[in-house]
Order: structure tokens, then C-alpha cells, then sequence
């Protein structure tokens, strides 16, 4: 806006200020018009007193005159104006009083005018009156009353021109006062004039200005119009496309609608679901407190705004007063936590936003803790539950189960035990020991393990400084002794002294900072081998009834690992040697049977002298026996250098059918005598292997199938089978129990007790050919039902297959 053009209200004002003016002009010479109209009426006043009193005057002489006309005259004409003067004089003093009203001095004046006017009349009155009795006899009138008459009548006027006189100055003074206030009244109304005039001017000069600037700013806005008409020009267009647009509006706006109703639908169910939340948190709230776990809520400034009654109990182990901590920062309540992998965890599950479960062992409870850190709107919430007895059950289990399969893994018990004394250490103790009964009723420590390596130099010097009183009433020896275990749950400075053979070893005890210990026999088939020492120093376990379970169990089975150990050990003794026996018998027997043999034969071809039938049945039953007897030395001969490990294999590039006909030749008169067809079925295969075990095998099998059936046909058949061959033995035979399938390749084992055997045999066939099949790269197995008949199979790797 134009500053130099005045405000729509300053306009205004100025404007009004000459109508102003003039309205002020007009009320002053309206109020002196006024005081000149209200002069004009008291001027008129005084003028009516004066006529008024001037005709009361009149009418007074006029009857006087008339009454005296009459007392001359006697003509009763003359009374004529008397008689019509009281009631003009009473009409005048009437309007004379009304004229004079509110002047006490005026209307006195008027009192006296009427008093002496009556006075007067009555005087007149009485006169006529007289005149009327006397008229004929004597003159009427006495000079005393005309004198009288006189008198009032001069009174009168007097009182009159009073009257007239007052008016008249009155008069004088009214006109002076007139010319007075119409000359002020035209001063007044001149000055006002003027002034209006000059302001008038004044305004008028005042508005010009502002008419000119005015006219400076309307061109101004009318290029501002311009302007603004060009706008609004491009503002049509903008509008139009605004209703494109509001258009398109409308549309949203439309589809808002349609989401505001859903909206509304949706706030509906949302209140209900308001409802469902707020028994759903009194319901959580429930859960929260009868909650197990540990459960702790943070803000995002990790306060605590919620702990539960399992997470007071945890921080009271602490020496924490539960009841103090809400809106105090965890860190500070807790400054231990700071740099642990709850504090680590807490954070990264904050950052991350997301669910971090861990499991955590807290030193200061012995206890293992499982966390779920999960974030909530402002924070989080963690839940800690005590694991300490599954993780304790787990880790012995585990424990348990590493330890079977070291102990199962080698016979080097020693080596084992240190190993398994490796394993204890750790979760279980912090350092571990074991003491073994040796072969002369001694008791000796074989193994010392220590979790911090460098201590165990110090455990062994320990021992070796101050030995163990093994005869002692407790420790190892006890132990031994009675088999029974004994616990140490705290190890008190008392109980250290007690046991310190001098100050050094009291030391050294220190320096180890025994704390709990276990001890447990070593228990295998009722004898104790020995005992194995748990310890655990300052930061570890208490030991409990469940760590004592764990220890003898673990002690069990180490005993059990030892036993079986040794007796392995005497086993594999007694089995070399029993290798070293068979071997050295078969080949000492051999000698001598091969010398019966070379004699048999002698005598047979009559070298010593002819022999007559008899004698020749004879020695060919010796040759049968002989030669089975050969047969089962060679067959001990060839199991004792199997078992010994020195059997050699030579292989050959063979053909299969050669060999299994020829092995089907060597056993048909034993078919033969027991009644028995033989049937070959076999395809031949190249192979490259060792021919005389092949054959040995088979003969072997054949032999069993025989010896096992009554009648019937025994078939031999082959198959190839990918990179192997299978030649099968079918017989029609006694058959074997499913539970024996696997024992008839035991050496030396049988169905049948040998009492009870319909057959002769070692025992060692199937052994044998097993092992034997098994050097050249193949087996032998077995289908059998019993009375029904067995297949025995025999798997050879083939070069090459032939038809
Ligand atoms: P043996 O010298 O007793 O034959 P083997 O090792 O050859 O020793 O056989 C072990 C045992 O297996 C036999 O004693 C017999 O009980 C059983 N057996 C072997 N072959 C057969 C078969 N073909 N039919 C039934 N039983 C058999």
C-alpha cells in the first residue's frame, strides 16, 4: 500500500471534520437564534403588559368618564361602557396575570391593580347607586367621593405606569441584550465559519496530496492489475488444469471415503482388538511373573522398567536388592556385566533388531545361564534360564560318550586313560588323577592332567615329593581299599593344614588352590583297579551328588576299558601261543603220518613180501584214514598260518571251470558213498587269483554240503555279478539256524556239541575258507533254513569274463 495515501479510517475521519464543523456552526447560531427567539418572546411579553395594562387603563377611564356622564346626565346611556368595563378589566387582568406569571414584584403590582380597580368599582357602584335613590330630590354626588374617586383612579395609573415603566425598562435592556447576542451569535457563527473553512481548506489540501498519491498508487495498482489480469490469465489456465486435478481429487478423495469407512470398520474391530489387548497383557503380565526364566525389561537408555520375581532371586544371588533397580541403567547396577557376552549380546540384539539366544556359564553362581534377547518397542527384554542341570547332564553325557569311544578305540589303556583324565578336565575338574593297582598289589598314579599345562609339573612334583600315604584312612588308598568313593564338596584351609605334611607341601596346595575334590573307585567284574581323583580349584564346581554319579560312571568304564585291556592282552598271549602250539603239533604229527603214508604205500605195492586181499583192504582203510588225518593236520596247519598271518597268496591267471570240476572229481566218491548227485552248472570266468585256495575252498564247501546232506543233488552254479563271480554250492541238506549263521565261520565252532555229531570235522572248514576267500579279494557267506538245505557262495573278484 501507498504509505503517503492516508487509511481508509483516516480518510474517513478527515472527511467528516468540515461536516463536523459546520454542524458545529449551525448549533451555535441555532442556540443564538434560539436566545434571540426566546428575547423576541419576552419583548412580545412585555409589549402584551403594557397594551394589556394600557386597555385595563382605558377601560377604567372609559367607565369613569361614562359614570360620570351618567351622574350629570342622568342618562343611563352613559353607564353603557361602565357596565361592559369590569368584565374587560377582569378579562385583562387575567391575561395579565398570566403574563407576569413567576415575577413576585410584577404580580404584587397586579394584587394592588385589582384591589384598587375593585375599590374603584365598588366607589362607582356605590355613586350610581345613590344617584339612582336621590335622582329627582338632590344632587347625588359629594365632592368627598369624586375626591375619593380621584384619589383611587390617580393610583391606579400610578400603579399602571409602574407596571408600564417596568416593562418598558425591561423592554429597553431586552433590546440592548437582542443587539448583543446577534452580534456575538454572528461573531460565533463567523469565527466557526472560518474556522470550518480554514480546516476545510486544510483537509482539502491534505486530501489533494493524498489524491495525488492516490493517483500515483492507482497507477501502480492499475499495473499491478495488469500484472494481476495477466496472472489471472495464467491462473485460468493453472484453474483449469487445477480441475483436472480436482478432478482427480475428487476421485481420491472418494476412494479416502471409501478407506475412511474401512477405516472406521477397521476401528472398530481395532477397539475390540483394544479390549483383547488389554487381557492379553494382564494375561502376559501373569505369565511374566510365574515365568521360570529370569525375565528383565530395559528402556532404550537400558534401565530397567520391569523384573520379574525369577530375575529378583538372580539378582539377590548377586547382592542386589531387586527393589532398587527399576530405572536404574543395568551397567551401573551391575558393573561386572560390562564387557561379557550378555553385554556384547544385549547390544548387537538392540542394533540389530532382532532375536539373539546364547547360553552363557556365570562364574560367580556356577551356574549356565541360556539368554533370549529380544527387542521390543524402546528396548528390550531379556529372559535367562537356569541350565546348569541340563548342561551339566549334557556335558557328562557327553563326557561319557567321548570317553566310551577313546576307551573303545585302543587296548593302550594307559595311553587312554590319559586321554579320558584330558577329557574330565574341563567341564568336570580342573585338574584330574588316577592311581592303578599294579601286579603286585601296589597302587601307582599313571596319569596327571591339569587344565593350565604348567601345573601339572607341580602336581607331579607334589607327588613325587610328598607320595601319597596309600594306607592312609582316606584318600586313594582308602578308596581302593573299600571301593568305596569319597566327597570333598569344600576344602577348607582346616582340612589343607590337617593334611600338609610341612609348610612347602602346605605351599604347594595353595599354589594348586584346591578347592572341592572327588574321589571314585575304579570298579571292573567286582575287582578294584584303581581310583580316579577329581579336583577342582578356586573358579570351578562344587562338587554335588550328580557330579559324583558322573565320576563313577566315568570310572566304570575306564575300569571296564582296563579290565578288558588286560584281558585282551592275556587273550592275544594265550592266542599266539596257541598258534605257536597248533603249528609246531600239525607239522610234528605230519612227519610221522607222512612216514605211515610212504610205509602204506611199501607194503601196498608188495615191496616187503606179496599181501593177500584181506591185507590189502586193511592197508587201504589205513591209507583213508591216514589221508584224513593228513587232511585235517593241513587244514589246523593252514588255519594256524592264516591266523598268524603268514599264509601267502600267489596268483595266476586261471579259468574257474577247470577248478571246480576238478574239486567236484575229488570229492565224488564221498558223494558217491553217501548217495548224493553231483551237478555242475557253473559258466567259466578268467581270473586272476590263487588256484589251490580256490580249489581248498571249494573242496571245503563241497565236502560240508555232503557231509551235511543225506540224499539228494548237490548243484554247483556261478554267476557274474559286475566285476566279481559267485559260485554257489546249492544243497538239499540239514540246513543251519538263523542264529548260528554267523558262528559257523568261528574256528573250532559247531552246530551240534561234539558229542552229539553225526559227522567228524574241527570245526575249522569254514573258517578257513572264509579267511582264505577273503585274502584273495573275496568272501563266503551263507542262505540257510534249517531242513531245507543251505547255499554257500563264493565271491572272487573276476579279470575277465569267458562264455
Ligand atoms: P567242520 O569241520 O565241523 O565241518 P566247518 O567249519 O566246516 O567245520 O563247519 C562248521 C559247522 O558248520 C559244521 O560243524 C556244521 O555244523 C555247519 N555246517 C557247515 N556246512 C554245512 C552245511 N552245508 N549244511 C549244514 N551245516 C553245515
Amino acid at each position: 500500500m501507498d504509505p503517503s495515501l492516508p487509511g481508509t479510517a483516516q480518510r474517513r475521519v478527515l472527511s467528516a471534520v468540515p461536516a463536523v464543523l459546520v454542524l458545529l456552526v449551525g448549533a451555535i447560531a441555532y442556540i443564538q437564534a434560539r436566545n434571540v427567539v426566546a428575547d423576541g418572546e419576552k419583548v412580545d411579553r412585555s409589549h402584551a403588559i403594557i397594551e394589556t395594562s394600557q386597555a385595563l387603563l382605558t377601560r377604567a377611564v372609559d367607565a369613569e368618564t361614562g359614570q360620570r356622564a351618567y351622574l350629570l346626565t342622568d342618562e343611563k346611556t352613559f353607564l353603557q361602557p361602565y357596565r361592559g368595563a369590569q368584565a374587560d378589566i377582569a378579562h385583562s387582568l387575567d391575561s395579565l396575570r398570566r403574563l407576569v406569571r413567576g415575577e413576585p414584584d410584577e404580580s404584587e403590582r397586579l394584587n394592588r391593580i385589582e384591589g384598587l380597580v375593585a375599590e374603584r368599582f365598588a366607589l362607582l357602584d356605590t355613586t350610581i347607586g345613590l344617584r339612582r335613590v336621590a335622582a329627582a330630590a338632590t344632587p347625588a354626588v359629594s365632592p368627598s367621593r369624586l375626591l375619593a374617586g380621584k384619589t383611587k383612579m390617580d393610583q391606579l395609573r400610578a400603579l399602571i405606569s409602574d407596571l408600564q415603566a417596568g416593562e418598558k425598562n425591561v423592554l429597553a435592556q431586552r433590546r440592548l441584550a437582542e443587539q448583543r447576542s446577534v452580534r456575538d451569535a454572528s461573531i460565533e457563527v463567523s469565527a466557526a465559519a472560518i474556522i470550518a473553512l480554514l480546516l476545510s481548506a486544510l483537509i482539502n489540501l491534505a486530501f489533494s496530496r493524498a489524491l495525488d498519491d492516490r493517483d500515483a498508487a492507482n497507477r501502480a495498482l492499475r499495473a499491478v492489475n495488469e500484472d494481476l489480469e495477466r496472472q489471472s490469465e495464467q491462473l485460468e489456465l493453472q484453474a483449469v488444469e487445477m480441475e483436472s486435478q480436482a478432478a482427480e481429487l475428487e476421485a481420491t478423495a472418494e476412494d479416502l471415503r471409501t478407506t475412511n469407512e474401512a477405516l472406521n470398520r477397521t476401528t472398530d474391530a481395532a477397539e475390540l482388538a483394544r479390549v483383547a489387548a488389554v487381557t492379553a497383557q494382564a494375561r502376559l503380565q501373569r505369565v511374566l511373573e510365574n515365568l521360570p526364566d529370569a525375565t528383565s525389561v530395559f528402556d532404550s537408555e537400558w534401565r530397567f522398567t520391569y523384573v520379574n520375581p525369577s530375575a529378583s532371586n538372580v539378582l539377590s544371588g548377586l547382592g542386589i536388592d531387586a527393589s532398587r533397580v527399576l530405572d536404574k541403567v543395568v551397567w551401573d547396577v551391575i558393573p561386572q556385566l560390562r564387557g561379557t557376552k550378555f553385554h556384547e549380546e544385549t547390544l548387537r540384539a538392540a542394533r540389530e533388531s532382532r532375536v539373539v539366544e546364547y547360553e552363557e556359564y556365570l562364574p560367580e553362581l556356577d551356574s549356565w545361564m541360556e539368554n533370549s534377547i529380544v527387542p521390543v518397542t524402546d528396548g528390550v527384554m531379556t529372559f535367562s534360564r537356569d541350565i546348569t542341570r541340563r548342561k551339566r547332564e549334557q556335558q557328562g553325557a557327553q563326557l561319557l560318550d567321548d570317553a566310551s569311544r577313546v576307551l573303545a578305540s585302543t587296548l593302550d589303556y594307559e595311553k587312554t586313560l590319559e586321554t579320558v583324565a584330558k577329557l574330565a578336565v574341563g567341564d568336570l575338574a580342573d585338574w584330574c588323577g588316577v592311581d592303578l593297582v599294579n601286579s603286585e598289589g601296589g597302587v601307582r598314579q599313571v596319569v596327571v592332567s591339569h587344565k593350565d599345562e604348567a601345573k601339572i609339573k607341580w602336581a607331579k612334583e607334589l607327588n613325587k615329593r610328598y607320595p601319597p600315604d596309600y594306607a592312609g584312612p582316606t584318600g586313594v588308598g582308602n578308596v581302593i581299599r573299600t571301593g568305596r568313593p569319597e566327597i570333598y564338596p569344600e576344602i577348607t584351609e582346616a582340612m589343607l593344614i590337617a593334611g600338609a605334611r610341612d609348610s612347602d607341601h602346605l605351599a604347594i596346595m595353595h599354589e594348586l588352590q584346591i578347592k572341592s575334590a572327588l574321589v571314585v573307585p575304579m570298579i571292573a567284574r567286582g575287582r578294584t583297579l584303581g581310583a580316579l581323583t577329581l579336583i577342582s580349584t578356586d573358579k570351578g564346581r562344587r562338587y554335588g551328588e550328580s557330579d559324583l554319579a558322573l565320576a563313577m560312571e566315568l570310572a566304570t568304564r575306564a575300569a571296564i576299558a582296563i579290565d578288558n585291556a588286560q584281558l585282551y592282552r592275556s587273550a592275544l598271549a594265550a592266542s599266539e601261543a596257541k598258534s605257536a602250539f597248533l603249528a609246531t603239533m600239525s607239522h610234528e604229527l605230519r612227519t610221522p603220518l607222512n612216514a605211515i603214508i610212504g610205509y602204506q604205500s611199501l607194503l601196498t605195492e608188495g615191496i616187503g613180501g606179496s599181501l593177500n586181499q584181506s591185507q590189502l583192504a586193511q592197508l587201504a582203510r589205513i591209507r583213508v584214514s591216514a589221508d584224513h588225518l593228513l587232511g585235517l593236520i593241513d587244514e589246523v596247519l593252514t588255519f594256524s598260518r592264516v591266523d598268524a598271518g603268514m599264509e601267502v597268496v600267489r596268483r595266476d591267471e586261471i579259468q574257474l571251470a577247470p577248478i571246480v570240476k576238478e574239486a567236484l572229481t575229488m570229492v565224488g566218491p564221498l558223494a558217491e558213498a553217501r548217495g548224493m548227485r553231483l551237478k555242475n552248472e557253473t559258466t567259466d570266468a578268467q581270473l586272476l587269483t590263487d588256484s589251490g585256495k580256490v580249489r581248498q575252498i571249494l573242496l571245503n564247501l563241497l565236502s560240508n554240503a555232503i557231509k551235511f546232506s543225506d540224499n539228494g543233488e548237490i548243484v554247483v552254479r556261478s554267476r557274474v555279478n559286475g566285476d566279481s563271480v559267485a559260485v554257489s554250492i546249492v544243497d538239499p541238506g540239514i540246513g543251519i539256524g538263523v542264529e548260528n549263521l554267523e558262528k559257523i565261520f568261528e574256528p573250532f565252532w559247531q552246530v551240534e556239541q561234539r558229542s552229539t555229531r553225526r559227522v567228524g570235522g574241527t570245526g575249522l572248514g569254514l573258517s578257513v575258507s572264509r579267511r582264505l576267500a577273503r585274502l584273495l579279494g573275496g568272501d563266503v557267506s551263507v542262505e540257510s533254513r534249517v531242513d531245507e538245505g543251505s547255499t554257500f557262495t563264493l565271491t572272487l573278484p573276476v579279470n575277465r569274463v569267458m562264455n
